[in-house]
């Protein structure tokens, strides 16, 4: 250490007289659980469901699942659903729109109600309905946000990451290929650490019922893996299952992955609050990329002409947004302004990213 860098650290461990310290690098967090309904978010373990995926002579009673997360009240039963979100993240440190029982809506602007216009939606900041407009891995023809906070923020491609179930990722997060550090599918992951490189093995052994889906138990490790190894500012952790044992009728599966889940967030949240490279600078935004039906007989889908495809939800934490738990009786928010808000997080202007783009969420 040079005597002058000594003496700048010393001026900012004191704070110079009248010099503002430089502000700690703020890191943002995305993550989606793919068509992950509202009903679910909000309430947990729906009855008329379970009971219309059983057969005659079974009672509902009966379920391994009933039993783990049945409750009276919508409140009780997503805690037990997912205790940690409920428990603690959205009690102390966050917000979550989208309810409609408290009067919060969240929705999508695209008119498709299927992933990848959704997850377009979310990164590019509006919809493109005439060009994004099928589930086919072709490449993005848009810049996304994550490409932007890369080039504006001056980011290594090892400080903008994503890992993602679905393999069609691969085309969605980037419309320049290689711009972004990016593992999806049962793509290899080919810089894993020596731990996940078991599981990099592991994962082409352990096959889904879905061809492009693999478990999110891999994406996340591997997430996991690349923040502790190299500290991204931006993380971008892409979950599958919750849609994909839906489209199956699998609801005991749909809601163990939702617990699943909730176990993977309260690891994230408490290794991120460990390191002081994110303690109180980090922040996090949850999302959906579609709702899917709100009945026994079209829950299982979404898309266009299903009622209740375009209702999602978004939670966030922030050391910028005050922690209100549930948001209530506001104008809807929609899909289109995640991009905003996560560079406005970041300190970046969005309207240099789209000013087409939805608004920043405060
Ligand atoms: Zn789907």
């Amino acid at each position: 250490m040079t005597w002058l860098f000594l003496a700048a650290a010393l001026l900012g461990a004191v704070g110079a007289p009248g010099a503002q310290p430089a502000p700690a690098p703020a890191s943002v967090v995305l993550v989606t659980l793919d068509g992950a309904r509202v009903e679910e978010m909000f309430g947990s373990l729906d009855l008329d469901i379970l009971r219309s995926t059983l057969e005659a002579n079974q009672r509902v009673e009966d379920q391994p699942v009933y039993r783990r997360f049945w409750a009276e009240t919508p409140e009780a039963r997503r805690e037990k659903l997912m205790p940690f979100f409920w428990g603690t993240l959205m009690k102390a440190h966050g917000s979550v729109a989208g309810n409609p029982a408290r009067n919060s809506r969240v929705r999508l602007t695209n008119g498709h109600r299927f992933s990848y216009p959704g997850y377009s939606e979310i990164l590019v900041g509006r919809a493109h309905d005439e060009t994004i407009k099928s589930n086919e891995p072709v490449r993005n023809p848009y810049q996304t946000v994550l490409e932007f906070m890369r080039s504006r923020a001056g980011l290594s491609r090892e400080q903008v990451a994503v890992f993602a179930s679905w393999s069609v990722f691969d085309a969605i997060v980037e419309h320049a290929e290689g711009a972004l550090t990016v593992n999806a599918g049962f793509e290899p992951f080919e810089t894993a650490g020596p731990e996940a490189r078991v599981l990099n093995a592991l994962q082409a052994e352990t096959p889904t019922p879905w061809n492009s889906v693999r478990h999110d138990a891999y994406t996340f490790r591997f997430a996991m893996d690349h923040l502790a190894r190299h500290k991204p500012r931006v993380l971008y952790l892409a979950l599958g299952e919750t849609d994909d044992w839906a489209h199956d009728g699998r609801y005991d599966r749909v809601l163990e992955t939702y617990a699943r889940t909730d176990r993977s967030l309260q690891e994230l949240w408490n290794w991120l609050q460990a390191q002081s490279e994110y303690r109180g600078r980090t922040h996090l935004l949850l999302t959906t990329d579609h709702g899917r039906g709100r009945t026994t007989k079209d829950w299982r889908d979404h898309g266009k002409d299903v009622a209740g495809a375009g209702e999602t939800w978004m939670a966030f934490v922030s050391p910028g947004m005050k922690p209100r738990g549930e948001w209530r009786d506001h104008p809807p928010l929609t899909a289109s302004q995640v991009a905003a808000t996560l560079l406005a997080w970041m300190g970046l202007d969005w309207r240099a990213f789209d000013p087409l783009a939805g608004s920043p969420v405060h």
